[in-house]
C-alpha cells in the first residue's frame, strides 16, 4: 500500500497564524491523537536558524505542533543540537540564548526548550545499527526517553547533500557532536589552486580555523569538520567535494541515523515538510536569502520517505524544473531519497492527499 502524504496549500505572505492552523489540520489528518497516551513525552524538532537568516519556522508553527501534543495529552518538549561548526549555536547556553534572540521562548512556543545533545554535545546514547556504514550511532541523549517526534522541516537547498529537509532534520538534526562528526568525517573539501584568487573568504568563515592563505587556500585535514561553509561562500568556485567519495557517503549516513533515531517510534512520529520560503542555501546560513520561487505549501506523513519524495515532486511541478538539483548540480539528493527507501527507512510510493481549505470545505457530492 502507497504511504499518504497529506497537503495543504499556502500562498507566499501568508499570516503566521494562518500557516499554524494549517499545521494543526494536518495533525487532525494524520489521525495524530491515536499514537499518543496520556503523559506521553514527545518532541517538536525544529531549528531556530542562525542569525541573520530568515527563512526558518516561526515560533507560532512550532507552537501549533506543542498544542496538538497537549490536545492529545501528551508532554511536548522542542528540542534541538549543537552545531559541529563554531557558532551561535556551538553549545547549549549560547543556543538557548539565540534561541530566545529568535522569539522561540517558553511563553511563544507553549512549552521549553531542551538542547538534547546536552551542553557541548557530549550527552549522547549509543544505537548499534550495522546498516551500511554506520556500526553504531551516537544520538542526542534527550532523544532516548520521549515516546515519539513531530519533525517540522524547512525545505531548503543544502550544500553538501543538495537537499535539506526531513531527512537532513532526523539523522543529522537529532545525532550528538560524536554522531555529527562520525558522518561528516570523509568530507574534506579540496582547492582548485587555479581558480583561488586567495580573497580569504573561505578563512574567514571556516569555523575551525582549518584554512591558512597563502599563493591560495590551504585545508588542513586534521582541523577541517567537514561542514562545507568554504563550498557555499566561495565566489569563486575555487572549493570542490568529491562527489563520489564523500558526498554519498554522507548521504547515506544520515539515513542510517534516521534509522537509528526512529527506532522503536517509527509509528509513533509525524514528518512535516514546509515548502515555505524554499532557498538555494540552508537555514545554517547567516544571511536573508530571498525566497527562489513562491511559496507551496504544506506536506505531513508517518513516512519520511514519502514526505521527502512528494515534496521534491512538488517543487518540479510547481517550478517547472528540478530546482534543488540546479541550485547544487554536483550533488545528486536522488541517492539519499533512494538510498532510505532501500534501507527500510520509508517508501516512495506515495498517494497525495490534497486537504487545502477550498477542497476541505467542498459540499460533499450528496448534500449539492
Ligand atoms: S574563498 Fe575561494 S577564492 Fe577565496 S581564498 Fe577561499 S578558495 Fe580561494
Ligand atoms: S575547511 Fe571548509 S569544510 Fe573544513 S571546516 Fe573549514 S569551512 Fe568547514
Amino acid at each position: 500500500m502507497k504511504s499518504r502524504v497529506y497537503f495543504i496549500e499556502t500562498k507566499s505572505g501568508e499570516a503566521l497564524q494562518s500557516l499554524a492552523e494549517k499545521t494543526k489540520r494536518l495533525f487532525d489528518s494524520l489521525d495524530f491523537s491515536s499514537s499518543v497516551k496520556k503523559g506521553d513525552l514527545v518532541a517538536v524538532k525544529t531549528t531556530f536558524g542562525e542569525k541573520g537568516n530568515i527563512g526558518h519556522l516561526k515560533p507560532p508553527i512550532v507552537r501549533a505542533a506543542v498544542e496538538k501534543i497537549k490536545e492529545a495529552q501528551g508532554r511536548p518538549f522542542v528540542v534541538e543540537t549543537n552545531t559541529l561548526y563554531m557558532g551561535q549555536r556551538t553549545n547549549a547556553i549560547d543556543h538557548l540564548l539565540h534561541a530566545l534572540h529568535q522569539g522561540f521562548t517558553t511563553e511563544s512556543l507553549g512549552a521549553p526548550i531542551i538542547i538534547a545533545d546536552g551542553l557541548l554535545g557530549e550527552n549522547d546514547y549509543a544505537v548499534p545499527l550495522n546498516k551500511g556504514l554506520t556500526k553504531t550511532a551516537y544520538i542526542a541523549g534527550a532523544a532516548k526517553a520521549t515516546s515519539g517526534f513531530v519533525f517540522l522541516s524547512h525545505v531548503t537547498g543544502h550544500m553538501l547533500t543538495g537537499l535539506g529537509a526531513t531527512l537532513k532534520n532526523i539523522g543529522m538534526g537529532l545525532a550528538s557532536r560524536g554522531g555529527k562528526l562520525a558522518m561528516h568525517s570523509g568530507v574534506i573539501p579540496q582547492i582548485i589552486k587555479d581558480k583561488c584568487t586567495a580573497c580569504g573568504i573561505c578563512a574567514e568563515f571556516c569555523s575551525a580555523r582549518a584554512i591558512t592563505i597563502k599563493d591560495y587556500a590551504i585545508i588542513n585535514p586534521k582541523e577541517c569538520i567537514g561542514c562545507g561553509e568554504c563550498l557555499a561562500v566561495c565566489p569563486y568556485n575555487a572549493v570542490k567535494i568529491s562527489w563520489d567519495e564523500n558526498i554519498v557517503n554522507l548521504q547515506k549516513k544520515i539515513a542510517e541515523y534516521c534509522l537509528a533515531v526512529l527506532k522503536g517510534k517509527e509509528r509513533r512520529s509525524l514528518f512535516f515538510n514546509f515548502l515555505i520560503h524554499v532557498t538555494e542555501q540552508c537555514d545554517c546560513m547567516d544571511r536573508a536569502y530571498q525566497p527562489a520561487f513562491e511559496d507551496i505549501g504544506i506536506l505531513a506523513s508517518r513516512d519520511p520517505v514519502a514526505v521527502e519524495q512528494a515534496s521534491v515532486d512538488l517543487v518540479l511541478e510547481h517550478v517547472g524544473e528540478d530546482f534543488f538539483r540546479k541550485s547544487w548540480p554536483g550533488i545528486d539528493y536522488h541517492a539519499q531519497i533512494d538510498y532510505a527507501a532501500e534501507i527500510g527507512l520509508g517508501q516512495k510510493d506515495y498517494q497525495l492527499v490534497d486537504v487545502s481549505e477550498e477542497k476541505g470545505r467542498r459540499i460533499p457530492a450528496g448534500k449539492r
